[in-house]
C-alpha cells in the first residue's frame, strides 16, 4: 500500500520555500519600515531647510511687496508654496504661509500676510499659534513634524511640544522662524501637509529592494539538493535493512558521508553482523537438536526393543510359573492349597500385567493409552486384589477388608486390568505403608453435578490406618518418581512410579485421584468411575437374595474379632441377613462358658486375638464340646489353629478377606447343618462357569493333530501339559523353526502352536515357508505363541499367514479360546476339523 504522507524530501522543500518566503517579508517588512524613517526624515529635513530659506531671504521691501501684490514677490512665494509639495508629483501642493508681526514687545504678533495653496484646509490654528508663543519666548525657530525628528535650530521642547514632535502619524509639518530685520519683530509660520499616500509600500519599495532575496534562491536550491541526498541514502538503508530481513545476512552498507550517517550505516553493518552470528548460532542449535531429537528416538527405539526384550525374558520364566499354577489348579487340592495356588497364580498374572504396564508407560506418558470397555465383576475385581495382598496382609497383621455397597451395580464396562492396576498400587502401598491395624477397599456410589445433568459414579477408596503423609507432600507424590519421604526408599523400597501412573489411568477413567491424609493417623486415597452398567438379567447378586438370607432370619449371631473395623463389617452384613447381633470385646477366661450359657445359633471368631495357643485350642474344644456352630476367621499360612472340618461338621475355616458371599454362605451351611440341612456348594449359582464343560471333552469337539514348535524345554512341557488337559494326546515337538516346517511337509498335522524366537528359524519363517509349501495335501492351523506384548507383533503374525495368537505366559482358558476362535473361523480349520 502506498503511504499517502509526502516524502521527507518533499517536505523538507516545502518547509524551505515556506521559511524563505517568511524570512523575504521580514527582511522587506523590515527594509520598508526603514524606508518610511528615511522618506519621513528627508521631508522634514527638507521642509525645514526649505522654511529656513524663506526666512533668511524676507526683509521689510520684500514683506511689503507681498502686501503691495508685486507679481515677482508673489510668485516666488507661489513657487515656494509649490515647492513644499508632499503629496505626490500629480496632486497640487497643500501648504500655508503665513507672516507674524508685533508693534512692541508686550502685543500679540497679528498677521501681517497669509497665503495658501488652493487644497490646504487645516483648521487647527491652535497649533500654530502655541509654536509662535514658544518662538517669541525663546527666540529660536521652532519646527514641528511628522517624522519625529526636530529640524535645526530647535528649542528644547517642553514635554507638550516634545510629545507633538515625536508624534509619528501627524501629517502636518509646521515650522516659525523670527526674521531678523530692523523695525518690528516678525516671524514667518509656514504649515505643509504630508500626503500618507507618498508613504505607501508601492511608493517607497523598488526593485533594488528585492535583490537581497537573490541570496535565497541558492540556499533554496542546496535545501533541495540536500534533502534530496538526504532522502536517497535513508532509502538506501531502508533497503538494507529490507535486504537483511530476507535473510542476506552479508548485505553491508559503505560508511562514508557525513559523520552521522557514517555512524548510521557503521551501527547497521554491525547489526546485520551480529544478526548473521546469531542466525549462524541458531542454525548451530537446531542443528543439535535435531542431532539429538535423532538420538532421542533411537533411544527410545533402544528402549522400545529393551522393555520388549525384557518382556520376554521376564514371560518365559512367568510361563513356567503361571502355567504350573494353571495345571496344578486342576489337581485335587486342600482348600488353603488351592488359595495359595490362587494367589501365587493371580500375583503371577499381575506381574505380567505389570510388565505391560511398563510397557504402555510411554503411552500413558504421551496419553496415547486406549482403555478397553468390557464387562467387569466389581466385587470379583476387588476380592482378586486383595487375594493378592491377603499373606502380606496377614503376614504384618494387618486386617484387610473390603465392602461394596449394595447399590454398586454387579457388572461395569470397563477396563478391568487398568483399573485392577490402580486398586492393586493402592492397597500395595497402603499395606506397605500400615504397620497395625487395617487396610479397607470400599466401593460405594457417589454422584457429581455434569452438564448434562447428574451423573451416578462409582467411588472406590483405599483407606489405611498407616503412617500417613504431610499436607506438603500430598500433592508432590503424585508425581513420576517422587517419594514422601526419601528415607522411606530405604524402609520400604519401591519407584515413586505407581501413584503417578495410578493417577494418570483414573484421569482417563474420568475421575482424578485424590489423597486425604494425617500423619499417624492413616490415608485415603479415592477416585471416582463414571461408568456403564452391564444390563443383566437378574442382576440382584446371590448374597442380597433374599431367599439364599432367608436360614438367618432372627438367628442369633456372636462376633468376636481383635479389629473393630472387621467387627462392624461382620456386624453390618449379618444384621442385613435380619440376625440378632452381638460383639464383644471383653476377652476373659470363660469366654467360652459365656458363649455357651448364651447359646447362639453363630459364632463368629478370629481366635487371633487371644494370645496364647494353648486358650484358643481350650476355647475351641469348648465351643466345638457344646455343640456350637462357629466360622473361624483365619489367614492363609495360618497354622497355629486348625480344625478338621470331617470330624467337626460344625466349625468352618474362613479366609479372610470376609466376603460377603463367602460369609452367607458359611453361616447359612452351619446354622442348616445344625439343623440337620445339608447346603449344596453351588447352592448359590455361583459356580465357576470356566469349569462348567468337562476338558477333557474339549479335544473330542476339536479334534486335531498338534505339533508344538517351541526351543525352551519348559515351554514345551508347559504347552504339552496345558493340550493334554484338554484331552490332546499324540503331541509333537520341534524345537525350532526348520524342524517343524519339515514335520508339517511330512503331512497329517492340522495344528501348529509357533514359537517366534527360535534358533536357527524363527517363527515369521517357519509360518512363510509351510505357507508357501503348495505340495502340502492341506494347510495346518498356526497359532503363535509368544512372549512379545508389543502391539503389532500380533499384525505381523496374521500379515504372515497364522490363525490365531496366544500370549505367554498361557493359560488352559487362552489356549482353548486360541483354538476354538481359529477351528471355527479360519478357511484352514474346514479341513483341520474332521
Ligand atoms: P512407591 O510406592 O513405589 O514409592 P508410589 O508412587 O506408589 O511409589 O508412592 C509414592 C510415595 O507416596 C511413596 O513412596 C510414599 O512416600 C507415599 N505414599 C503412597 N501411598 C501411601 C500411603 N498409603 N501411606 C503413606 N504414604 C504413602
Amino acid at each position: 500500500m502506498l503511504s499517502r504522507k509526502p516524502s521527507l524530501g518533499f517536505t523538507l522543500v516545502c518547509v524551505s520555500l515556506f521559511m524563505a518566503a517568511v524570512g523575504a517579508i521580514l527582511g522587506l517588512g523590515i527594509t520598508y519600515f526603514h524606508e518610511v524613517q528615511n522618506e519621513k526624515l528627508n521631508i522634514s529635513t527638507d521642509f525645514r531647510s526649505k522654511a529656513a530659506n524663506l526666512a533668511q531671504r524676507l526683509h521689510p521691501t520684500y514683506i511689503s511687496q507681498l502686501e503691495t501684490a508685486a507679481p515677482a514677490a508673489r510668485e516666488e512665494i507661489t513657487a515656494f508654496l509649490e515647492s513644499l509639495n508632499y503629496s505626490g508629483p500629480s496632486s497640487a501642493p497643500k501648504a500655508k504661509i503665513t507672516i507674524y508681526q508685533k508693534a512692541d514687545q508686550l502685543s500679540r504678533p497679528e498677521e501681517v500676510y497669509t497665503t495658501q495653496s488652493d487644497s490646504f484646509d487645516s483648521e487647527d490654528v491652535n497649533s500654530i499659534a502655541e509654536l509662535l508663543l514658544d518662538v517669541i519666548t525663546t527666540g529660536r525657530p521652532l519646527v514641528r513634524g511628522f517624522a519625529g525628528q526636530s529640524a535645526e535650530p530647535i528649542s528644547a521642547p517642553t514635554s507638550r511640544s516634545g510629545n507633538s514632535v515625536s508624534n509619528s502619524k501627524a501629517t502636518m509639518m509646521r515650522a516659525v522662524f523670527p526674521v531678523h530685520m530692523s523695525g518690528d519683530p516678525t516671524y514667518l509660520a509656514v504649515e505643509a501637509e504630508v500626503s500618507p499616500g507618498l508613504l505607501k509600500l508601492t511608493s517607497i519599495l523598488q526593485l533594488h529592494h528585492f535583490f537581497p532575496l537573490v541570496g535565497i534562491v541558492p540556499l533554496l536550491a542546496s535545501l533541495i539538493f540536500m534533502s534530496t541526498w538526504f532522502s536517497s541514502r535513508l532509502q538506501g538503508l531502508a533497503q538494507g535493512m529490507n535486504t537483511v530481513a530476507e535473510g542476506r545476512y552479508d548485505y553491508r552498507l559503505k560508511e562514508n558521508g557525513p559523520p552521522e550517517i557514517e555512524k548510521i550505516h557503521a551501527s547497521f553493518n554491525i547489526m546485520a553482523e551480529s544478526l548473521r552470528n546469531t542466525t549462524d548460532q541458531f542454525h548451530a542449535s537446531i542443528k543439535e537438536i535435531q542431532i539429538a531429537k535423532r538420538q532421542a528416538e533411537v533411544a527410545k527405539e533402544a528402549k522400545s526393543d529393551f522393555l520388549a526384550n525384557m518382556s520376554h525374558e521376564i514371560r518365559t520364566p512367568m510361563n513356567g510359573i503361571i502355567g504350573t499354577t494353571s495345571l496344578l489348579m486342576e489337581t485335587p487340592l486342600t482348600s488353603e492349597q488351592k488359595e495359595l495356588v490362587q494367589i501365587m497364580r493371580t500375583s503371577g498374572q499381575s506381574l505380567v500385567h505389570l510388565i505391560n504396564d511398563v510397557l504402555d508407560f510411554s503411552k500413558l506418558e504421551s496419553e496415547k493409552m486406549e482403555l478397553e470397555n468390557e464387562p467387569v465383576d466389581l466385587i470379583s475385581l476387588v476380592e482378586e486384589t486383595i487375594e493378592m495382598f491377603a499373606y502380606y496382609a496377614a503376614e504384618s497383621k494387618l486386617e484387610l477388608i473390603y465392602y461394596v455397597e449394595k447399590r454398586v451395580p454387579n457388572m461395569i464396562f470397563g477396563d478391568r486390568e487398568r483399573l485392577k492396576q490402580v486398586l492393586v498400587n493402592l492397597v500395595g502401598n497402603a499395606i506397605k505403608f500400615t504397620n497395625q491395624g487395617e487396610v479397607i477397599i470400599t466401593a460405594r456410589m457417589a454422584a457429581r453435578e455434569t452438564e448434562a445433568g447428574s451423573e451416578s459414579m462409582i467411588r472406590l477408596s483405599v483407606k489405611d490406618s498407616g503412617i500417613g503423609i504431610a499436607p506438603e507432600n500430598q500433592e508432590r507424590i503424585f508425581e513420576a518418581f517422587t517419594q514422601a519421604d526419601a528415607s522411606t526408599t530405604r524402609q520400604f523400597g519401591g519407584t515413586g512410579l505407581g501413584l503417578a501412573i495410578s493417577r494418570k489411568l483414573c484421569n482417563l477413567f474420568g475421575g482424578g485421584l485424590n489423597v486425604e491424609s494425617s500423619i499417624n493417623q492413616g490415608s485415603e486415597f479415592s477416585f471416582d468411575l463414571p461408568f456403564r452398567e452391564v444390563p443383566q438379567q437378574g442382576s440382584v447378586k446371590p448374597q442380597h437374595q433374599s431367599e439364599n438370607q432367608k436360614p438367618l432370619f432372627g438367628k442369633r449371631a456372636v462376633v468376636v474379632t481383635g479389629n473393630e473395623a472387621l467387627t462392624g463389617l461382620i456386624q453390618t452384613y449379618l444384621e442385613n441377613w435380619q440376625m440378632e447381633v452381638h460383639t464383644t470385646r471383653q476377652i476373659g477366661p470363660n469366654l467360652a462358658e459365656q458363649f455357651i450359657s448364651f447359646n447362639p445359633d453363630l459364632v463368629i471368631f478370629d481366635p487371633n486375638i487371644m494370645q496364647v495357643e494353648a486358650d484358643m485350642q481350650a476355647f475351641m474344644q469348648k465351643i466345638v464340646g457344646a455343640n456350637l456352630p462357629a466360622i473361624l476367621l483365619s489367614t492363609i499360612g495360618e497354622t497355629s489353629l486348625r480344625i478338621d472340618e470331617s470330624r467337626f461338621p460344625l466349625v468352618r475355616t474362613l479366609f479372610k478377606p470376609v466376603s460377603e458371599l463367602k460369609l452367607l454362605k458359611d453361616a447359612v451351611c452351619m446354622v442348616q447343618r445344625k439343623q440337620g440341612i445339608e447346603v449344596a456348594d453351588d447352592a448359590f449359582g455361583d459356580a465357576d462357569s470356566e469349569n462348567a464343560v468337562p476338558k477333557n471333552r474339549f479335544a473330542t469337539r476339536y479334534p486335531a493333530k498338534i505339533l508344538i514348535v517351541e526351543d525352551v524345554m519348559m515351554n514345551q512341557k508347559i504347552a504339552g501339559m496345558v493340550l493334554e488337559k484338554l484331552g490332546y494326546t499324540n503331541i509333537e515337538f520341534a524345537n525350532n523353526g526348520e524342524k517343524g516346517v519339515n514335520r508339517v511337509r511330512q503331512g497329517d498335522i492340522d495344528l501348529v502352536f509357533m514359537d517366534l524366537q527360535m534358533p536357527v528359524m524363527g517363527g515369521i519363517h517357519a509360518t512363510e515357508a509351510i505357507r508357501k509349501n503348495f505340495n502340502l495335501q492341506r494347510q495346518p492351523i498356526i497359532i503363535a505363541m509368544t512372549g512379545h506384548a508389543l502391539a503389532g507383533v500380533r499384525d505381523s503374525c496374521m500379515a504372515v499367514g497364522m490363525n490365531g495368537f496366544v500370549a505367554k505366559p498361557i493359560s488352559v482358558n487362552d489356549v482353548k479360546n486360541a483354538i476354538v476362535d481359529a477351528m471355527e473361523g479360519s478357511p484352514a480349520a474346514s479341513g483341520a476339523s474332521v
